[in-house]
């Protein structure tokens, strides 16, 4: 596998932003913690601290969290036309825009991902979400509603959408700023008031946002953004008292503690969680777009993504040309630091992650499975894993069963339609799948019969700000995107009133 050479020169703002240690914001202001204490972050490609960051804990989220209290139930927030709300947040869009190659360049620097990824797909979606929401705020509507009363009296009845309250916001490091905007568009479009919690390996471009949310002028109290860990930080914002909804994208180990945690004042909870996605290739599929569709599904990102499709079902016919074929792919991306131009694959996030799916490679290999390709860590220094593809794997194995969330995939055989249903649905995941075939109507039955809230049908990960997205069994709770994902955001009020 090559590697490249060509380094991209690092932006000046961003070496000026990561020379400073970064300061929360709480109540339009950036403070420290109350703690005093600062954590680092680092730049995976090097293994090297690339900043200095203050560390939120129980205290910054109270403050937080009574800030936001305030800005909701008595600041200038609520009072603001919808189309004000609407204002401020395409304004932020905007000033994304304006600074889109900043962004792309910190969050490649922080999070590992190629550039060249960052500036196509991040920011400019980044961007889309705050405008597609922005255009909501002026279209959230209830209704009127006919009563059929015993005895005949006569009432006029409504719907209000009225936003939820105070919503804390924790999210994960594989797309960091698509994460926090998809969370704030919807949230703040309603008139939602928000305490973010960024994932602690990758707070950067959350605190950049920041300044772009003062700089759009949103009143104080609004927006506060307190990084930290997710134990001490995030547990006291899911248990809070006085936040009325917690909206979590991460894994389903935590969020089962979230929903735990959010059980003493019983505020809503809305979970986009994991995923161990099917993606299954029909020996009618046209097979020069499932090959690359297939290795796409699981390279992204470095199979950092909760949709990727990490187990390929193959019918046996075509089993041995889809491999290799995926495999010829994997052998050629360029393995590499984000910030070199020619990089496809960059490093996984932290020494965590880089062990974690090192151990699901040993555990595949003692159970016997085999690397068609790939299979170990790249080099010695950063946290890179060459992309793999695991073959020899049946549904037994932790390796098909659990999610790895790298560039490893595993590849299984099948010989008819109900066989291939069953095994594609036997997980205790269910949030995305994707079906590759020229039969129109085998492609409509399976998307029917699979249980996942996205099928992808001759593609795989198209996501759009407008398409709803989220997960069946443990893949979470509700559906993000879309006008669906308004209504995490809002309470449903009946007024009710005789008229005769
Ligand atoms: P991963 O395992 O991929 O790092 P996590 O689900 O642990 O993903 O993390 C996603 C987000 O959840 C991060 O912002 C993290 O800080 C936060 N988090 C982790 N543990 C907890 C917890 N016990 N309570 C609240 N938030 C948490």
């Amino acid at each position: 596998m090559a590697t490249t050479t060509q380094a991209i020169p690092v932006d000046e703002n961003v070496s000026k932003y990561v020379a400073k240690a970064r300061p929360m914001l709480i109540n339009g202001k950036w403070v420290n913690a109350a703690s005093g204490k600062t954590f680092p972050t680092y730049n995976p490609a090097t293994g090297e601290i690339l900043a200095h960051v203050v560390e939120g804990d129980r205290e910054d989220i109270d403050r937080a969290v009574a800030a936001a209290r305030t800005a909701f139930d008595k600041g200038p927030w609520r009072k603001l036309s919808p189309s004000e709300r609407a204002r401020l947040v395409w304004k932020l869009a905007d000033l994304l825009e304006k600074h889109a190659e900043e962004f792309a360049q910190l969050e490649c620097l922080n999070q590992g991902k190629p550039l060249t990824l960052a500036r196509v797909a991040d920011i400019p979606v980044s961007i889309d979400q705050l405008r597609y929401y922005a255009g909501w705020a002026t279209k959230i509507e209830g209704n009127t509603i006919p009563l059929s009363m015993q005895g005949g009296g006569k009432f006029l009845a409504y719907t209000l959408r009225e936003p939820i309250g105070v919503v804390g916001q924790i999210i994960p490091w594989n797309f960091p700023l698509i994460m926090a905007t998809l969370k704030l568009g919807p949230a703040l479009a309603v008139g939602c008031t928000v305490v973010l919690k960024p994932a602690e390996q990758t707070p950067l471009t959350a605190l950049r946002l920041g300044e772009l949310i003062q700089e759009a002028g949103f009143p104080e109290g609004v927006v506060n953004i307190v990084p930290g860990y997710g134990e001490t930080a995030g547990a006291a914002l899911a248990a809070h008292p006085h936040v009325d909804k917690i909206a979590f994208t991460g894994s389903t180990e935590v969020g089962k503690l979230i929903v735990h945690a959010a059980a003493g004042n019983l505020k809503k909870v809305s979970l986009e969680l994991g995923g161990k996605s099917p993606n299954i290739v029909f020996q009618d599929a046209e097979i020069d777009s499932a090959i690359p569709g297939a290795a796409n599904a699981i390279f992204f990102n470095q199979g950092q993504v909760c949709c990727a499709g990490s187990r390929l079902y193959v019918e046996d016919k075509q089993f041995d040309k889809v491999v290799d074929g995926v495999s010829q792919i994997a052998s050629k991306l360029r393995i590499g630091p984000g910030m070199e131009s020619t990089t496809q694959i960059g490093p996984l996030v932290s020494e965590e992650q880089l062990n974690r799916v090192c151990g699901y490679l040993e555990s595949g290999y003692s159970e016997g499975a085999r690397a068609a390709v790939g299979g170990k860590r790249h080099g010695a220094k950063g946290y890179f894993v060459e992309p793999t593809i695991l073959v020899n794997t049946n549904e037994k194995m932790k390796v098909v069963r659990e999610e790895i969330f790298g560039p490893v995939v595993t590849v299984m055989p099948f010989q008819d339609l109900d066989d291939l249903v069953g095994k594609a649905n036997d997980t205790p995941y269910g949030l995305a799948a994707a079906v590759w075939t020229r039969d129109i109507k085998k492609a409509h039955h399976i998307a029917a019969e699979l249980r996942a809230g996205t099928v992808w049908i001759n593609c795989y990960g198209v996501l759009d700000s407008a398409m709803p997205f989220g997960g069946y069994k443990q893949s979470g709770w509700g559906r993000e995107m879309g006008h669906q994902m308004l209504e995490l955001y809002t309470e449903v009020k009946s007024v009710c009133t005789p008229i005769s």
